[in-house]
Formats: structure tokens, sequence, C-alpha cells
């Protein structure tokens, strides 16, 4: 009896040992990229992803191959009433995946599970209001990223988002920008980079770039970076990113240091897709 338990327990480290082995999850990637792209799936993301035939060739079949394994690896939770269709599972990938062009061959590896909300949802939170008081309320949100293991989105914010393509918000972008930016499991606006020297950069740009939206937002001027992203640099690296991809002429124009360190990191130039 006891023999027979050991061998199991030797069975099921074996099996783990070999499901979480890099060369293992490298080659079913490799098998998942290289299956045929359903003509549906194209139908659908075409018609939720604006961008998504302006996407140069190369970039289209990429793209492509990671949907397959971010499909293949996350889980959609349906939430508040709301039945997870196929259109949204692809058009959340679709979009999410625009930012693994950087072929850095990790997709989102904290993240396990997309919980969708039919619209907005509350939840309750608790607020310090005073020493030793806190309140709690119930607050609307329509989207967040979870340092542990989950996205929440609205799927009604995420339609919105991706059918407006310009207008520089876009929910997916933004919780995702976070979900790279919380992999080194802090949030402070600095995602995983290539090389050492890579920080230095980013750190010199970002902080300027930074800077100076909390002092156009305190001045009530005029910015093509949303606000919010005045809020802290986690918050910036990811308002950055969505006006990289929504509204990428304008900070070309306008703040093109920063438009290069994301052109850089991301390794796309989504000027070219307009
Ligand atoms: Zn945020």
């Amino acid at each position: 009896m006891v023999a027979t338990i050991i061998i199991f327990i030797i069975i099921g480290l074996l099996v783990t040992g070999i499901l979480v082995n890099p060369i293992f999850i490298k080659q079913r990637r490799k098998r998942l990229k290289s299956r045929p792209f359903p003509p549906l799936w194209n139908a659908i993301i075409n018609n939720n992803l604006p961008i998504y035939l302006r996407l140069s060739p190369t970039e289209y079949r990429r793209l492509q191959g990671h949907i397959q394994v971010f499909l293949a690896e996350k889980q959609f939770i349906s939430c508040g009433g709301l039945q997870v269709t196929e259109e949204m599972k692809l058009t959340i990938a679709a979009v999410a995946c625009l930012l693994l062009l950087n072929e850095r061959g990790e997709y989102f590896p904290k993240l396990r599970s997309i919980l969708i909300y039919p619209s907005t949802y509350f939840v309750n939170e608790i607020i310090a209001t005073g020493n030793y008081v806190v309140e709690e309320r119930r607050v609307a949100r329509l989207g967040e990223s979870w340092t542990n293991d989950q996205v929440i989105v609205s799927w009604q914010q995420v339609q919105k988002d991706t059918h407006d393509w310009h207008d520089g918000h876009n929910v997916i972008l933004h919780e995702f920008a976070h979900q790279l930016d919380q992999e080194d499991g802090k949030a402070e606006g600095v995602p995983i980079l290539q090389q050492k020297s890579d920080y230095l950069i980013w750190a010199r740009v970002m902080t300027e770039e930074y800077q100076q939206l909390c002092n156009d937002v305190q001045q009530g001027s005029e910015t093509v970076i949303d606000n919010y992203g005045a809020t802290n640099p986690s918050e910036f690296f990811a308002v950055a990113t969505e006006t990289f991809f929504e509204k990428p002429e304008e900070l070309l124009k306008q703040h093109p240091a920063l438009y290069e360190l994301l052109q850089q990191y991301y390794q796309v130039d989504p000027v070219q897709w307009y």
C-alpha cells in the first residue's frame, strides 16, 4: 500500500515537473502558434479591433500566434450574469496580445483568469476617512488588474474602447500594461526590460514625462496623455501605453522621447497603423 502511494507521488511529481518545464512550455506554445487560425476568429477580431488589418504581415501572423497561446493558457470567467462568448475572449486576447509583439516570450505569467462583468460593476471598498476611522463604500469599477492573478473588466467598456480606438482610452491596454508592470512583483511603472542599461533610460524619460504631466495637470493645460496618468508612476505607464497605441501621432509629435521609449519597449510603431 505504502509502495503504491509512493509510486503515485513520484508519477505525480514527474508529470508536474514536465508540465512546468520551460522546454515543454516552449514546445507547447510553438505547437499552439502553428495551428491554423480559424477564419471565423479573423472575422470577429476584425469587427472588434479597427487596427487589425493595418498591422504589417509579420505582426499580423505573430499576433495570431500569441492569441492562440493566450486563449489556451488563460481562463475566462463569467460574472454578474454574463455568458462569456467567443467574441469576448477573442477581443480581449487580441488587444492584450498587442502588448506581446516585442516577443519577450512571456504571457502575463502571473495572470490566470480574466473576469468579465456585463457592465460597470461595484465593489465594497474600505476607505480610511480619518484617524482610526474607516468607512465601507460601494465603488463603481470598469476594470482592474490584481497583482495576484486576475484582471477584471466590464464587457460594455471593452466594446466601447475597442470601437472608439482613437480616443486614447482602452481598459484592456490599461489593465494588461499593469500586468506587465506587476510581473516583477512591484507596481511602480517599470516593466521587466531587456538590458540593465535600459532601466536608466527608462527612469530618466519616464520621470521627466510623468513630472511634465503632473505640472500640466496642475496648471490645467490640455494634455494628449489622460490626466489620470498623473495619479502615480504605475498609472502613468498604463495610461501612456493607451496613448501610445491609440493616439500615436499626437504622442510622437508632443512627446517624442516617450514615444521612442515605448516603441523600443513594445517593439512596434503604431504610427504605421494609421
Ligand atoms: Zn490603472
